[in-house]
């Protein structure tokens, strides 16, 4: 990997704010300038709808839709491009699939889910279930809080219609070896559908969908480095050929009857990509998967498990214990999870803005039933990215280790 200093250099809000630590990136990651200037670029010098095809611009942005498949394709290791779906983010991506296997659900069908899960992972499942009349059963954890396979082996059954979880929840951040825990329901029963939210682990962690086998996983490019307005839903091919398209429109039918109420859906994946696609977006989110492939996915999760390594020792070696409650301390996802005994997330987090330049984000994440594993719904959450160092750590460590401050800041 590159020098941690010819990384930041690429990040134009890292030049600009020089004082900022920047540790929100479960929320989204900063941009690299390459990301940056090709939705600019895009929008400046292609700037043609891809539906369009008579002139070189036009025939350029069909260039960009099929040259930045192809490198998702490669990045999750899928069998084709047909199977990489663009839509507008994650949330939009696992909407898709609940409601896009709705009819496949029928009632008394079991939908298991952990309860650490992001409302837009949640959400379209309790709707879903609601309408089809289906069941949805709360997965075991393990201590670490990731998913007790040997206890969802006990849950699966013949009624068992979809098992859905994310690779790294946003708040704990236990990982999910997804492969293993695919491999183990496949054995039971191989008709379940298993859904997989990696929208935490996508820019952080080798994603393999042949070798996971999972059958539809859904992603946010501004996650990972990527322009915010671009997801995507991947499937197996087989699997999307079933599913009943979110939404209709544009580029998806080669004809429609009006008499029959009809349409000829155009194959996938153009089927369940209705209207026009973001462009400009889906331009620069090839120049972010560039930017992971430069450095190497295994490198950067390497660097920063070490980040996460040391921020551990950091804490343990200043006794923050004591003053602080710290969530997820022994998983090795970048993520440090944590609360000030006794006082308001919200102030601490505003408090290590304030006085630190540190942004963090405090609040539930999305996550509304992380309290029924942790006790608390409120955290605060410093999520850590490739371009954060040591020093970074170092300070967040100092700012808490002042944790006087805290009430003098509250009362000034
Ligand atoms: N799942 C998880 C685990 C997430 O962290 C997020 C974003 N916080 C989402 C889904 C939804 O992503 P988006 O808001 O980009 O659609």
């Amino acid at each position: 990997m590159p020098k941690i200093k010819n990384i930041r250099e690429q990040f134009p809000y890292l030049n600009k704010n020089k004082k900022t630590i920047y540790f929100d990136n479960g929320a989204t990651t900063l941009k690299p300038e390459t990301v940056i200037k090709a939705e600019s670029d895009y929008l400046t010098y292609i700037a043609a709808n891809p539906h369009s095809v008579d002139y070189e611009s036009a025939f350029e942005a069909n260039e960009v839709l099929l040259k930045t498949r192809k490198l998702v394709k490669e990045f999750i290791n899928a069998d084709n491009e047909k199977e990489v779906i663009f839509t507008s983010g994650a949330t939009e991506s696992l909407n898709q699939v609940a409601f896009g296997i709705e009819d496949l659900i029928s009632e008394n069908d079991e939908i298991l889910i952990t309860n650490l899960e992001h409302s837009s992972e949640l959400l379209p499942w309790v709707i879903v279930a609601k309408k089809k009349k289906a069941i949805i059963k709360e997965i075991p954890l393990n201590n670490d809080l990731s998913i007790d396979v040997d206890k969802l082996m006990k849950m699966i059954n013949k009624k068992t219609k979809v098992v859905t979880f994310s690779t790294v929840s946003n708040t704990i951040g236990a990982w999910n070896d997804s492969q293993a825990i695919i491999k183990a329901i496949r054995k039971k029963n191989p008709k379940v559908i298993v859904a997989v939210d990696a929208a935490q682990s996508i820019g952080h962690i080798k994603t393999d969908v042949k070798n996971w086998d999972v059958d539809f996983l859904s992603f946010s490019a501004h996650k990972m480095y990527g322009p915010f307005g671009v997801g995507v839903l991947y499937g197996k091919e087989e699997y999307l050929e079933q599913l009943t398209p979110f939404k209709y429109g544009g580029g998806m039918s080669a004809s429609i009857n009006l008499k029959e109420l009809s349409y000829e859906p155009e194959p996938i994946p153009a089927r369940l990509e209705a209207g026009t696609p973001n462009i400009s977006g889906i331009y620069a989110f090839a120049k972010a998967i560039e930017f992971i492939n430069d450095l190497g996915i295994d490198k950067i999760h390497e660097y920063e498990t070490g980040l996460k390594e040391y921020a551990k020792r950091a804490i343990l070696t200043n006794e923050l214990e004591k003053e602080f409650d710290f969530y997820n301390l022994e998983n090795d996802s970048p993520i440090i999870l944590f609360n000030a005994k006794g006082l308001n997330p919200q102030d601490i987090a505003t408090y290590l803005a304030n006085d630190y330049d540190i942004d963090v984000r405090s609040g539930a994440h999305c996550a509304r039933l992380t309290d029924e594993v942790i006790k608390t719904k409120i955290t605060i959450r410093a999520s850590l990215a490739v371009y954060n160092t040591t020093k970074e750590i170092d300070t967040l460590v100092e700012a808490l280790k002042n944790s006087d401050h805290f009430l003098d800041h509250l009362f000034k």
